[in-house]
């Protein structure tokens, strides 16, 4: 990636006049653990090799001056409260300014260029690395970096959450601050403990392949998910379902409803397959990884009915091509699959799911190889 490197630090030299620092973080793919979070279990992220490059320096006033290459977009805010940019784009970087202020930490004027190579709103999140490439620039660069990554990935939720108006979890910002290559991280998201699991693939590639669709439901159907999931775990005297297994669950069976009941038990079943696959990555048997991307799908699809008609068919294709492992990534209902591919299908697979998504809903998914590599980082 060092041709991103050179695009900002070039650009960055003719809009200022001078070099400045370059820095750069990565989208985030997550394997297995999905809708895991709220319920007290492990999500099994990654950061990968496509991210956010931008080059700073301290400019000495009271004010940033920010260049989106992508977007060809400037804006120039001040560090206050009140200072907010009108820019969608701008105000991540704002916000992050902002919110590293409020914890205490110094933030001066400085100017930046930056751009990135996350495809934008296809969940992988192209925000988290906006967001933590400059929170860790800014942290380096005023902070003598004594803010921690977890403040850092909090940083940059808080700026979802106080300054871009998204009510996000942690994982994408945890991913992006701690990403390594070669590795996965099983974060505990009720402990926020977190592990480092080898992901190194010889034989086989990562592809997502994006449905560009998005069904808009009514009745906000995640909020009913985790209805059901606090009413089972209330029900078993629990407070998440975290601890839950199969078998308490099943002795309540007849006291719940059967949507509660398939809800309860995709969770319980979700969190026992990110611990196999945590296993089996230890074992480099990437065919059981597979075989749990598979059940997740199909419980996904089946008991916690987050899939939809297109996503489903995706799968099915990757099924039928003999792909090892493949599922819907994210809360569901249009976005990607994450599919793990041996190199020998890889081509023959992406022509095929290309070919018949178009003959049948009349636009191509966009497919993107995704390598799992590192976080915010200093380019040196
Ligand atoms: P994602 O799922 O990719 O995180 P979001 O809607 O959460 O999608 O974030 C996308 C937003 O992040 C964009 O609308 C833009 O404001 C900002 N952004 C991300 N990448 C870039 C970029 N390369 N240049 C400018 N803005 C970006
Ligand atoms: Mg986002």
């Amino acid at each position: 990636m060092e041709d991103m490197k050179e695009k900002v630090a070039k650009a960055f030299k003719e809009r200022f006049g001078q070099q400045g620092t370059t820095y750069a973080s990565s989208g985030r793919i997550n394997l297995i653990g999905e809708h895991t979070d709220y319920n007290g279990g492990f999500v099994f992220p990654g950061a990968i090799d496509k991210g956010i490059w931008a080059e700073l320096a301290a400019n000495g006033l009271e004010k940033c001056r920010v260049y989106s290459m992508d977007l060809d977009d400037y804006a120039e805010f001040g560090l206050k409260e009140e200072d907010a940019p009108s820019q969608g784009w701008a105000r991540y970087v704002f916000g992050v300014c902002r919110e590293i202020q409020k914890r205490g930490g110094k933030v001066e004027g400085f100017d930046a260029v930056f751009a990135g190579n996350v495809p934008l709103g296809a969940g992988l999140s192209s925000s988290a690395a906006l967001e933590s490439c400059f929170a860790f620039a800014l942290n380096d660069m005023f902070n003598n970096n004594v803010i921690s990554k977890f403040d850092l990935a909090r940083i940059g939720q808080s700026t979802e959450h106080n300054y871009c108006g998204v009510n996000c979890g942690i994982m994408d910002q945890f991913a992006s601050v701690f990403g390594r290559k070669g590795h996965l991280m099983r974060l505990d998201c009720r402990s926020m403990e977190y592990e480092y699991f080898p992901f190194d693939p010889k034989e086989y590639r990562l592809v997502l392949v994006d449905s560009r669709v998005k069904h808009e439901l009514k009745d906000s159907p995640y909020n009913k998910r985790r209805e059901s999931c606090e009413r089972v775990a209330s029900r078993l005297g629990m407070e998440t379902l975290r601890d839950a297994t199969m078998e308490q669950l099943d002795a309540i069976k007849g006291d719940i409803s059967a949507e509660d009941y398939f809800r309860a038990k995709f969770v319980i079943e979700e969190k026992d397959r990110v611990l196999a696959v945590c296993d089996a990555l230890e074992k480099g048997d990437y065919e059981t990884v597979g075989k749990k991307m598979y059940e997740t799908h199909r419980g996904l699809s089946k008991d916690y009915e987050v899939s939809c008609e297109e996503l489903d068919f995706l799968n099915d294709i990757a099924k039928e091509c003999g792909v090892t492992g493949s599922r819907i990534m994210g809360g569901g209902f249009g976005g990607c699959t994450i599919n793990l591919v041996p190199d020998g299908l890889h081509d023959s697979f992406i022509a095929e799911a290309k070919a018949r998504f178009n003959e049948k809903y009349g636009h191509e998914p966009m497919v993107y190889d995704v390598v799992i590599s590192d976080g915010a980082r200093k380019c040196e």
